[in-house]
Order: C-alpha cells, then structure tokens, then sequence
C-alpha cells in the first residue's frame, strides 16, 4: 500500500494515485475532526463503515442517473474514484434546522423547514469554510452559471431520493454536505458528484426516537459513535444479519476473500 504514490491528505480520507491515468485511490481513515479540526479523534471502524455506506449510496445514485466518480470498492477501506478537479464549494442540502442554521438564525433544533434550503460554503479550512452566496461563486469564477444550474438540480435529486430511502428505514434525513468535481472531456467538462457520503457528512435522526445516528455524536461529545454508524450500515442492509460489530464484519469479508 505504501508503494503508491499519495496524492493528498485529507482529515478523514486519504487519496492515492490510481492503477489507470484518471483514476484515483480513496481510502477511508478512522479519524473524526469536528469545529474545523480544532477537535479531533478517531472513531474505531468509522473508515470501514463509511466506505461501504457511501459505495451503496453512489451505487444506487448512479441507477437514478446521477453521475459520480465512484468506480468499485476495492476493499475494506478503499474504493476505486474518478480523478476530478474539485469545486471548491461545499453544498449544504437542509430539510430540517439544525447545526449552523440553527445557531445563526436562532431557529429551533428540529423544525421542520417550510421547503428544502440549499447552501454554498466556500471550501477553504483556514477561512473556516465560510457561508457564501451565488454572486461570491459567479464573481470569483469558482464555477459557471450552467455548472451551478448542474449542482443545484443535482443536490435536489439526491435529496428527494436519499430522504426516501433513509425514511424507508426509520432515519430522517435533517441535512448533507455534497462536493461536485469536473471531468474533461476532450474540451468539454461535465460535474460529477464527488467526494462520499456518509454519516460523517449527514444529520441523519431516528424518526421514532429523534437519536443522532451522525457526527454529531462524535461532535457533541455524546458517545457511541461507532454504534450508530454501525446501525445506518445495518438498517441499509449493508452488515449481515446477526453480525453487528465491525469486527464482525471484517471477519466476514476475509472469509469470503474480499
Ligand atoms: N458538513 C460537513 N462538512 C463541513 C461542514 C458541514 O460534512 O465541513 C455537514 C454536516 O455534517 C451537516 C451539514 O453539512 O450534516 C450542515 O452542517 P452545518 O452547516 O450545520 O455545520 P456544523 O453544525 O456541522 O458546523
């Protein structure tokens, strides 16, 4: 593994040139930073969970024809991506206030917003990843016009369909960060949705309970972290029956050679 070339770091996943021209390597750490890595931690397995979480949501996003960068997982840790050249904008999908939304404008953990908000963050951890408008987007030229048409239209579909199939299983999707990336196509290029989703980057509540199953376990110091990233993987099908622990589940894959 350490043979190949590292191409970046980031907090909780690193990524590694891939075996063809275009392809990358992501691997998925353990580590948990929070308050723009002023906390930080490691959540044991978390890495393992979140590849295969967010292999099986891409998988399914790419049936509905959102295009992404995930190729195959290639192991526990690490799945086969598309190189992308990333936009630096974070987009923050809300259904429900919680987090920075509810700090900044005083509305109450948990209510229900009157329609879906989508939010642009400008990607940049030494300016704290500030909040940012269209017009900062457009002035900057961080993307056009048409690709900020692509990334909005995109982040509704995966909103509609990951609150669906989080509802189906008990889970109220509250919010989600998604990162975008372009590829080139000879002159032309096209966005992708990139990076992961997981429950390191989604509000993700039990609709019966209200129980955090996210990073905000980790991020309000409340314990159980890996338990409930565990129980996303478990209600999505995604750990064999009667087998709960990661290590349960590492087992199981080197049984069956994976
Ligand atoms: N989020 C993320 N990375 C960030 C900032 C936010 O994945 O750098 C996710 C976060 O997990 C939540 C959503 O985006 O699901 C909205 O986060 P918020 O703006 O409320 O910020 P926070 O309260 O996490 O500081």
């Amino acid at each position: 593994m350490s043979r190949r070339r590292q191409i970046y770091e980031g907090k909780a996943k690193i990524l590694y040139e891939g075996p063809e021209p275009g392809t990358l390597i992501q691997y998925f750490k353990d580590d948990a930073t929070a308050f723009n890595a002023q906390k930080k931690g490691t959540i044991s397995g978390k890495g393992v969970l979140n590849n295969r979480i967010s292999e099986h949501v891409f998988t399914l996003l790419g049936t509905i024809g959102v295009p992404t960068h995930f190729i195959r997982r290639l192991n526990m840790r690490e799945q086969l991506i598309r190189q992308v050249e990333i936009i630096p904008i974070e987009v923050v999908v809300r259904n429900v206030a919680a987090g920075s939304l509810s700090k900044r404008l005083g509305i109450e953990e948990g209510t229900q917003l009157p329609r879906t908000i989508i939010e642009y963050y400008y990607k940049d951890d030494a300016l704290g990843d500030p909040l940012i408008a269209d017009e900062h987007i457009a002035c900057f030229g961080w993307a056009s016009q048409e690709e900020m048409n692509d990334i909005a239209d995109m982040a509704v579909r995966v909103n509609d369909f990951l609150c669906g199939l989080f509802a189906a299983i008990g889970i109220r999707l509250v919010d989600f960060k998604l990162e975008f990336g372009r590829i080139w196509e000879n002159d032309y290029a096209r966005v992708i949705l990139a990076d992961e989703i997981s429950p390191d980057g989604c509000r993700l509540w039990d609709m019966t309970t209200n129980e955090k199953l996210d990073k905000d376990r980790f991020r309000r110091d409340l314990g159980g972290e890996a338990e409930a990233y565990q129980e996303v993987a478990r209600r999505l099908g995604l750990l064999p029956e009667g087998e709960n622990s990661v290590l349960d589940l590492d087992q199981h894959r080197a049984k069956r050679g994976k």
